[in-house]
């Protein structure tokens, strides 16, 4: 289920508005809830739009609450909207025959879910669903398309981002290969928290044993050794990271590859006003 904060597509199968009478008077000739231009989009790619380009789009973003488990996009789904995460977080996964899964990426206010149809009409190749609930910011590609079509600088912004994307994945084809389920998870946990900020992480064990393709038993049993050692606690459906350092000195070094090199890609994303 997609909350759509401006009802502008409250046609939409599963998708309901969430504003009130006040809030339904302020909307453009669109139809569109205006998106404050000026304050901070909440999302880092978003955020490191030039301004010009920036305020242009901003006029057909669409504020959106995302619940937990709703799939985005399922393969062979044409990708029509753009997804800029500012607290929701996406898992994107592949499925065996026999059910089972694994995640490929993980994307929250760092990026974009969908960028490929910015380029080209396209077709979706995984699942993407939401991992942790929260608000993003929805484009039509078609808009964003045009919009960015003569823009250079989001061109390369934007090659960037796949570009990084692609190294993600490649990086967690090897953290699946080579590193133990425990590794996995706590690699898993560290970037899951660094797109949440702080707080407990709503994950129940079931969810965390489809993001790392194993069974539940393996989760319930490398979580007892974690709470012990005291890294994590957990109850209820919430995960808390207690230290860091002793969870990071367990996960792999896929965790350093994984966001390293952008020492400040999950902090706070600066105001779209530059
Ligand atoms: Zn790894």
């Amino acid at each position: 289920m997609v909350f759509d904060i401006s009802q502008r597509h409250s046609r939409n199968a599963g998708e309901s508005g969430l504003h009130s009478a006040g809030t339904r008077n302020r909307t453009n000739m669109h139809g569109v809830l205006p998106y404050p231009h000026k304050k901070p989009a909440g999302n880092r790619l978003l955020a490191s739009f030039p301004r010009a380009v920036y305020e242009r789009i901003a006029r057909n973003l669409r504020t959106v609450y995302l619940r937990r488990d709703d799939y985005i996009y399922r393969p062979g789904d044409r990708m029509e909207h753009i997804y800029f995460p500012q607290t929701a977080v996406f898992s994107e996964y592949q499925m065996l025959d026999d059910g089972r899964t694994v995640e490929i990426a993980l994307v929250g206010h760092e990026s974009a879910v969908g960028l490929m149809s910015a380029y080209s009409n396209s077709d979706a190749v995984n699942w993407t669903q939401v991992c942790v609930a929260g608000m993003a910011l929805k484009i039509e590609s078609d808009y964003f398309r045009y919009e960015i079509e003569r823009e250079t600088s989001v061109k390369t912004l934007l090659n960037d981002q796949l570009h990084s994307y692609m190294k993600f994945i490649s990086q967690k084809v090897i953290c699946s290969a080579h590193h133990s389920v425990e590794m996995r998870l706590c690699t898993w946990l560290l970037m899951l928290a660094d797109r949440c900020g702080t707080g407990p992480l709503k994950l129940t064990q079931e969810h965390i044993a489809r993001v790392l393709g194993v069974y539940r038993p393996s989760v319930t049993c490398i979580a007892r050794g974690l709470r012990k050692q005291g890294s994590i606690d957990y109850v209820r459906g919430n995960v808390t990271i207690r230290d860091r350092e002793k969870l990071q000195e367990t996960a792999c070094g896929c965790y350093r590859e994984f966001c390293g090199e952008k020492e400040d890609l999950f902090l706070p994303a600066k105001s779209a006003e530059m």
